[in-house]
């Protein structure tokens, strides 16, 4: 049953294969057995997944089941669940239990899913490897030495391992398909303004977007339909129809053209990793699609751009962790100054601090013109590179990373080394632009992702060019060795 899919899953549970409550429990005892060693999950609300999944079969049998009745999945722990515990991967929160559900997660529990737990991350969403949780690093499945990426390394290792069909995410710079590309995996970064942020807990508000990480680009679609919307209670949330992005996955490749950016096939991607993507785009060509070279001339830019703008948004949505209205409090504090700075000083990890640092900095009196102005202008230059390019070419396609998963360890004394993963990946969040990761290929018996890149909410366009690559491909079906 675990290596089933959300569509087989949906269609099993309708033809009476078996039912939601058998499923969620071989899927709990996986997580049991298996979770030791990857860490995947921080909470596991086993009482809740079963309580929902005998509701599902009820209404099941009371005929009123539909796509997503009793269909199983787990979201980041970035995504507030009422009186679950919400940590976001930091000491902060290791405490606090939501008061409400995020909009992503309710849509979920309306469409009558059943939510297996709440998934590991690196804390509040700034990382590339999920070595900075409070709550220990994720493991790869492929090789439980290497890192499964991140942010959301919890959803991708746990999509990997199966213990889950898909579980929820969130990319404010390559969060979902670097973990994705790293674990085997399809990962899909959808517009900015496409799925509310409401009780999504905020990194950098700007970048931010929820999305999925599942096996396949078909059930990516099946979320996406649960997903997608206007949300009044997100500012940002853009009120625009939600296609059905299931029926789209079909559609003929002849004739699509596919935008090649000289930037991102450099001499210092390693000529395993350009060949696989290289092999990719060879299949789409096999389809009829076409190939032209393309350039984003700021690709450079991309990375001090973000590393001023993520910063910047952290320092002044992280302000609100105070040790007074939730979360973390330290022990005997003097007065309200030493609560203050002992309880961020104790509840936040170096990664976070070294952010709010930096952020606070290109904020500060004097130094916002040079710094978070400026960032802001090279991001229009950016997204103005994408704009030009989708004049010419209806998707862009590239590497997800410069490498396959690292070991543990490898990158931490390093922070900009650990940057640098997101080479590939942040241009698209700077400028509000759908991505997906999909698997292509393998180096070294370690998974590689193709980075497919759309126009702004032509998400549908690449579900169909993900769908149709695995049609012809089986890379997203391989299973590490010991799952
Ligand atoms: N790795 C990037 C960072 O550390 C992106 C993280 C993300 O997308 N949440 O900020």
């Amino acid at each position: 049953m675990h290596n089933k899919t959300i569509a087989e899953i949906s269609r099993d549970l309708a033809s009476g294969e078996y039912s939601s409550t058998e499923l969620t429990t071989d899927l709990l005892n996986r997580v049991k057995q298996l979770d030791g060693d990857i860490n995947s999950f921080i909470t596991v609300t086993d009482k809740q997944a079963l309580a929902q999944a005998k509701a599902a079969d009820e209404r099941r049998a009371a005929g009123n089941a539909d796509t997503w009745t009793g269909v199983p999945i787990a979201h980041k722990d970035i995504f507030c669940t009422n009186g679950v515990l919400t940590t976001c991967g930091s000491k902060m929160l290791s405490n606090f239990e939501a008061p409400y559900d995020a909009t992503v997660v309710s849509k979920f529990n309306d469409a009558g899913a059943v939510s297996l737990g709440k998934l590991n991350m690196d804390e509040f969403a700034m990382g590339s490897s999920n070595e900075s949780s409070f709550f220990g690093p994720v493991a790869n499945p492929w090789d439980k030495e290497r890192v499964p990426g991140g942010s959301s390394g919890g959803s991708a290792a746990a999509v990997a391992a199966r213990l889950v069909p898909g579980a929820t995410a969130t990319d404010t710079g390559g969060s979902i398909r670097q973990p994705a590309a790293l674990c085997g995996v399809t990962g899909l970064k959808p517009t900015y303004g496409r799925i509310s942020r409401w009780g999504m807990i905020a990194y950098a508000s700007s970048l931010d977007q929820a999305g999925t990480i599942t096996r396949t680009a078909e059930d990516a679609a099946l979320m996406m339909n649960v997903m997608a919307g206007f949300d009044p209670k997100d500012s940002t949330s853009v009120d625009r129809e939600v296609p059905d992005y299931t029926s789209s996955l079909d559609n003929s490749i002849e004739g699509m053209t596919i935008g090649l950016p000289t930037e991102y096939f450099r001499d210092d991607l390693s000529a395993d990793m350009q060949q696989q993507v290289r092999n990719a785009i060879a299949e789409y060509e096999k389809m009829g699609a076409k190939v032209k070279e393309i350039s984003l001339p700021n690709t450079h830019l991309a990375i001090p751009a973000y590393y001023v703008i993520a910063p910047s948004e952290c320092s002044a949505n992280l302000s609100r962790m105070d040790g007074v209205r939730f979360g973390y409090r330290c022990e005997d504090p003097k007065d309200v100054e030493d609560l203050y700075c002992r309880s961020r000083g104790e509840g936040f990890g170096n990664e976070v601090k070294r952010r709010i640092m930096i952020g606070s900095y290109a904020l500060s009196a004097g130094f916002y013109d040079a710094y978070y102005k400026k960032a802001q202008q090279v991001r229009r230059l950016i997204r103005n590179d994408f704009t030009n390019a989708f004049n010419d070419v209806d998707v862009i396609m590239g590497p997800v990373t410069p490498t396959p998963a690292f070991k543990r360890g490898e990158k931490t004394s390093d922070p900009v080394e650990m940057y640098l993963e997101d080479i590939f990946t942040i241009a698209l969040n700077l400028a509000g632009l759908p991505g997906m990761s999909v698997p292509c290929g393998q180096v070294n018996n370690l998974p590689v992702g193709l980075q497919l890149i759309g126009n702004f909410f032509d998400e549908g366009r690449l579900l169909n060019a993900a769908h149709k690559f695995q049609q012809a491909t089986d890379w997203h079906l391989k299973t590490p060795a010991d799952i």
